[in-house]
């Protein structure tokens, strides 16, 4: 009985029925009692809001490509899914579906709220984690954490409280940037900076105790002067060294401020003098810790002025600019303003413009975590791919500031820190408290706020592994062997795992990380849901496949690369996929029950032809190489590798080749075919799969099945250059039979010039494979080529040949089309050559345009140069 598949391949259909078998059979799951060599990874946890994009559809394609691998190579392999709680995001879309039944969190109040949220997060929470499963990722699904899951919600706390213990963590008043819309703390990472178009105000401030005389300060946030505490110079601009030591009157505050010297004002910026607000600028801030200046907040969290603003309190922060300006203009002290462009914070999730503020907040004292984790990329311990991103890693990891770890939200990890109304003791504890562990008293209240969303996803690598607990899955799969993110992450996640990693677990918290490119559109457009432009992953797999968006992904991703997503880039992957249907169809139709799988030591010790040498040799360097790519994490080479091979040589060739004697050649057929699809299954798993089961093979299922490996016996260099020969000369008689119009029903004759003795064997036991191949009925050596004028030649392999023609082609015919042909060519030549030679043209279109002329004009004259030489042949 013949093996029977579909005649076309019905992606949707395939790929609905082997994931959920795969992971029931348990194929995705790690051991951690394995002595096997271990390979960990744990997924980039999605928030619990989101849904699949494109992005996520890459890093699960890479994460997905390697584990399989590596899996298939016998490896405990580990990849722990989860998802990310998202605290602001979150938080927010709950908060507006309470305003859609008139409510507002605080009408509910907290307890409620977090309720609603985990309601929330029950029914529509992780729709993301289904999707990840339709994409095919193996992942380890009995292993799934969430980042406020009670496991995980201990090691917040048992880092907070060691963190606290050791210094490393302190409540402070300081400088922070503020939403005034979302209303909480953000940290610097969750600022945009923006250019925005604005004015650069030049203000007259009063020197105290001398007539009519005037320092001039240039400030883009006039509004900020009420809080103003300094004016302040370089000490080496020779201009003002004779007001060091007086003092400055205030305008509209009528407050005496003092003149100092620092080194960080610029004496190039406006006039060389600037206002010094500590309570608003965080360059300010700091000269005033330096200088021991007062701290005047004007600004409030609803960013209106507070009372400390005087006449102007109660007032939007753009609306007192406007009164600010006016009544400074009023009283002759707005000497001028200009034009300035400069880069605005905006918050990352609103947009809105954000203020900084003093504030009480708690805080991670990073330079001690930092140190270490700088050492450890120095060292090698972690390596990034590609290496440049070390760079910006340290460059960051250099400059990084203490970090703002507590967000004034309800959907999070609360602080665990409790304050006694009592004796004011601040208590900081690893279980929840009742009493003042000082003074007993049950007048406490916990800290409101809750902590960064990064703190708990800092922990990711070893919280999911049980940690405080010293877990059996800890010590198998920490460090985790890998991390693959995009480069727009590197800060937010990777540094924070890094520190927390080193800190807690004294080992890096993996060996290496993958950073992947962003995908754009066709435009080469990043895409995003504003922009319009972003393509649901989903459709896009259930239109072309998602074996055939894989593949896409993984062949133009290469580390640290953009990917631009066409459909023409989809649709050449969806038919390579077809490509592949087809050919099982064809082998299957060769295969009965009968067959088995032939060994590689079976075929070793048969007689096998040039051909199934060549394609046995050809699979074992791609073989090779596949793994050597996979291993350097150049998924794009490993890609393109078994592209070709699949495609071109055996498809293309092959399939054709081994028709000459398909008996002799089925054991081969049936050996290349089947250890090509498993080299191919991390990068299309379900129609590898699929085709899998439908052939002679071992096991229960080609993902648990052996990854092929590189085999060197089964190198035959002689039979690939043999064969690449004959491949060759077929080519070029196929063209000549093109080129010269020859009826597809005709064959020719051909002759070749060689007096090699071994060539000539070679010609002649491999003349059926050109006969058959290129529709030829004669194959003649000869010493020399007759140059007859209707033999049309060429060069193979370095041997010269020629088609005969006579009698095949009507010559007047032919000569007339090749002359009107080359006529119509010439004249797009002349059409180009203008343009190009057109200064104006060449200096206003745009390069893209130029260029692609160019690169027409120099095909049209190739083409004409070779259909000109084909009208010589007839003249
Ligand atoms: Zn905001
Ligand atoms: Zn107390």
């Amino acid at each position: 009985m013949k093996v029977d598949i579909s005649k076309t391949y019905e992606a949707k259909e395939v790929e609905g029925r082997w994931y959920q078998l795969w992971e029931s059979r348990g194929y995705f799951r790690a051991d951690a009692k394995s002595d096997r060599p271990v390979f960990s990874i744990v997924i980039p946890p999605p928030n619990v809001t989101g849904s699949l994009h494109m992005g996520h559809m890459l890093n699960h394609t890479v994460h997905d490509v390697i584990v399989r691998r590596k899996r298939m190579q016998g490896f405990n392999t580990l990849w722990l899914p989860g998802m990310d709680h998202a605290g602001i995001a979150t938080q927010n879309v709950v908060e507006r579906e309470l305003r859609k039944e008139g409510l507002s969190r605080h009408d509910i109040g907290r307890e409620k709220f977090v309720e609603r949220v985990w309601q929330w997060k029950e029914q529509y929470g992780g729709i993301i984690l289904k999707q990840i499963r339709r994409i095919g990722a193996s992942c380890d699904w009995s292993r799934e954490r969430f980042t406020l899951d009670a496991g995980l919600s201990r090691a917040v706390r048992e880092v907070f409280v060691r963190l606290y213990e050791e210094g490393l963590i302190y409540r402070g008043k300081r400088l922070i940037n503020w939403c005034p819309r979302c209303m909480t703390a953000l940290s610097d990472l969750e600022v945009i900076y923006q250019p925005v178009d604005s004015k650069l105000y030049y203000i007259k401030y009063p020197l105290k105790g001398r007539h009519n005389t005037f320092v001039e300060v240039a400030t883009t946030r006039p509004e900020t002067m009420l809080g103003d505490t300094a004016v302040a110079v370089n000490p080496h601009d020779e201009r003002y060294t004779k007001y060091k030591g007086e003092a400055a009157i205030l305008p509209l505050m009528n407050r005496e401020i003092p003149f100092i010297q620092d080194d960080v004002v610029d004496p190039a910026f406006g006039t060389g003098v600037v206002k010094v607000t500590p309570a608003h600028d965080p360059a300010d801030f700091e000269m005033g810790q330096r200088h021991g200046l007062s701290q005047i907040s004007v600004i409030g969290e609803d960013a209106k002025i507070t009372p400390e603003g005087g006449l102007y309190r109660g007032l939007d922060r753009t609306e007192a600019r406007k009164r600010v300006l006016a009544d400074l203009e009023a009283q002759g002290l707005l000497s001028r303003t200009e034009p300035f462009t400069h880069n605005v914070g905006h918050c990352q999730r609103c947009h809105t413009v954000v203020e900084p503020l003093l504030s009480t907040q708690w805080f991670v004292k990073i330079k001690p975590l930092a140190e270490p984790a700088i050492a450890a990329v120095e060292q090698g311990s972690t390596q990034f791919v590609p290496s440049n991103y070390a760079k910006t890693y340290f460059e960051w990891m250099h400059n990084i500031r203490d970090w703002c770890i507590s967000r004034q939200l309800w959907w999070g990890h609360r602080i665990p820190a409790w304050y006694c109304d009592e004796c004011g003791e601040i208590a900081v504890s690893r279980t929840d408290l009742d009493r003042c562990p000082k003074c007993a008293s049950a007048k406490i209240r916990q800290d409101e706020d809750v902590l960064d969303t990064w703190f708990s996803s800092g922990l990711w690598p070893f919280s999911t592994l049980g940690w405080p607990d010293q877990t059996d899955d800890l010590k198998t799969f920490y460090p985790t062997t890998l991390l693959i993110t995009a480069y727009d992450i590197i800060f937010f996640w990777v540094a924070r795992m890094m520190m927390f990693g080193l800190k807690f677990m004294k080992d890096v918290p993996f060996k290496a990380v993958y950073i992947t490119g962003i995908i754009r559109d066709a435009e080469r457009q990043k895409m995003s849901k504003s922009k319009g432009n972003a393509v649901d992953p989903l459709e896009i797999c259930d239109r072309f496949g998602t074996d055939a968006v894989r593949f896409a992904l993984a062949r133009m991703g290469a580390p640290g690369t953009d990917i631009a997503v066409s459909d023409e880039l989809l649709d050449s992957y969806r038919a390579f996929a077809t490509k592949i249907w087809n050919a099982a169809r064809f082998i299957f139709r060769q295969v009965d029950e009968a067959d088995r799988l032939p060994s590689s030591a079976d075929l070793k010790h048969s007689n096998l032809a040039l051909v199934d040498r060549w394609i046995l040799s050809r699979l074992a360097c791609v073989t090779e190489t596949v793994n050597r790519s996979i291993e350097l994490y150049n998924l794009h080479e490993a890609a393109r590798h078994v592209y070709d091979f699949f495609k071109h040589e055996f498809c293309d060739w092959y399939l054709e080749m081994s028709k000459l004697d398909p008996e002799r050649s089925k054991p081969v057929l049936l050996y290349v075919f089947e250890t090509a699809l498993r080299l191919l299954h991390p990068f299309m798993p379900f129609i590898t799969e699929e085709l899998w089961q439908n052939l002679p093979h071992k096991g229960d299922s080609i993902v648990i099945a052996a990854y092929p490996e590189f085999d060197s016996e089964l190198v035959d260099e002689r039979a690939e250059s043999q064969t690449e020969l004959v491949q060759e000369i077929i080519v070029k008689v196929r063209n000549i039979r093109t080129e010269m119009k020859v009826d597809a029903k005709q064959t020719v004759s051909v002759r070749i010039a060689t007096n090699d003795p071994q060539l000539t064997q070679l010609l002649s036991n491999a003349r059926e494979y050109i006969f058959k191949l290129a529709q030829v009925n004669q194959v003649e050596i000869v010493p020399k080529l007759s140059g007859d004028k209707l033999a049309a030649q060429a060069v193979a392999g370095g041997l010269a040949l020629e088609v005969l023609l006579a009698g095949l082609i009507d010559v007047e015919a032919e000569r007339l089309r090749l002359k009107k042909e080359v006529e119509k060519i010439q004249r797009e030549v002349d059409k180009l050559e203008r343009a190009l030679a057109n200064n104006s043209f060449v200096e206003r279109a745009p390069k893209e345009v130029v260029e692609e002329n160019r690169r027409r004009l120099a095909d049209y004259r190739d083409e004409a140069a070779k259909l000109a030489e084909g009208l010589k042949r007839l003249e």
